[in-house]
């Protein structure tokens, strides 16, 4: 296995909930492959929701972290000071001729869907009908003259025309060499939004570009990203960006065999602190 004398991986928690044994595992797998290898270990607060992250949550993130034994580099770095960068890779695409506005509410695009009899799902929700993608120039001026709100979607069938010949491919250290297929980004991703509405970037979007910034070498993350993979794959590509190593970890699951996830109520490493409880692993 080809490992780089630079290994820099990180752990990108969301400021949304308190962080629970998952998040716990997937933090220590980071931290410890960094320190195994004589590496950085960095912390990036994924801030860009603001409507869902709180200041609050942020600062236990740091008590939490700090309570697993686990050290990372400063400054931190947190996506909501950084907005430009996202800009400027939006503006890379949009440069190729690879995004296009999309007006369409979730709703539009549910309705969309039933009336052409077909229901193509993503893992992400209905798999977007293309709607917007159909408009013509004048009609998307005409809508944005008269301040209809907007996302950035990217236009899967010219990206995978790029792409063409090529083939993308990533290495996962455990599960081995991945090829990120046209057919596995059009079924399951469609013409994906890189810019919300309301936050005019994306958790894919922003994902990707500070991994690059950041020189992460080694993404380490649970299982459920993988298929996110395939998208981010295709954005270092069409942005030029090197490709790290990955490692997809196993998620955790508690004596019942359920995912520990924020929605539900899994016990939060800070109600462990507070009773007295130590992580194990
Ligand atoms: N911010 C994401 C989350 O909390 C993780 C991002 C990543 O590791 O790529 O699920």
């Amino acid at each position: 296995m080809n490992i780089s004398p630079h290994i820099i991986t990180r752990f990108a928690p969301s400021p949304t909930g308190h962080l629970h044994l998952g998040h716990a595992y997937s933090a220590r797998r980071a931290h410890d492959f960094a320190q195994a290898h004589g590496g950085k270990f960095l912390l990036r607060i994924e801030d860009i929701d603001q409507g869902r992250c709180k200041p609050d949550y942020e600062d236990a993130i740091y008590e939490d972290l700090a309570w697993l034994g686990l050290s990372w580099e400063t400054p931190v770095r947190r996506q909501s000071d950084h907005m430009d960068d996202y800009t400027a890779a939006l503006d890379i695409l949009a440069a190729k001729g690879l995004l296009f506005p999309c007006f369409c509410s979730r709703k539009d695009i549910r309705q969309e869907i039933e009336d052409s009899g077909r229901a193509p799902h993503s893992h992400e929700g209905p798999l977007y009908p293309g709607t917007c993608r159909k408009l013509g120039n004048a009609e998307r001026q005409e809508k944005i003259k008269n301040g209809l709100p907007y996302a950035l979607r990217l236009d899967m069938k010219k990206s995978l025309d790029l792409v063409g010949e090529t083939t993308l491919s990533w290495t996962d250290i455990e599960a081995g060499e991945q090829v990120a297929t046209p057919e596995i980004l059009r079924q399951t991703m469609g013409d994906v939004v890189l810019a919300r509405k309301d936050i005019h970037t994306s958790y894919h979007l922003s994902v990707v570009v500070d991994d690059h910034l950041q020189n992460i070498s080694h993404v380490i993350r649970g299982k459920d990203l993988f298929q996110a993979t395939h998208i981010h794959r295709l954005l270092q590509f069409l942005l030029g960006y090197k490709t790290p190593l990955y490692l997809h970890h196993d998620l955790l699951t508690d004596d019942k065999g359920w995912r520990y996830a924020k929605r539900d109520n899994s016990k939060t490493l800070r109600m462990m602190r507070e009773n007295g409880e130590s992580v194990t692993f």
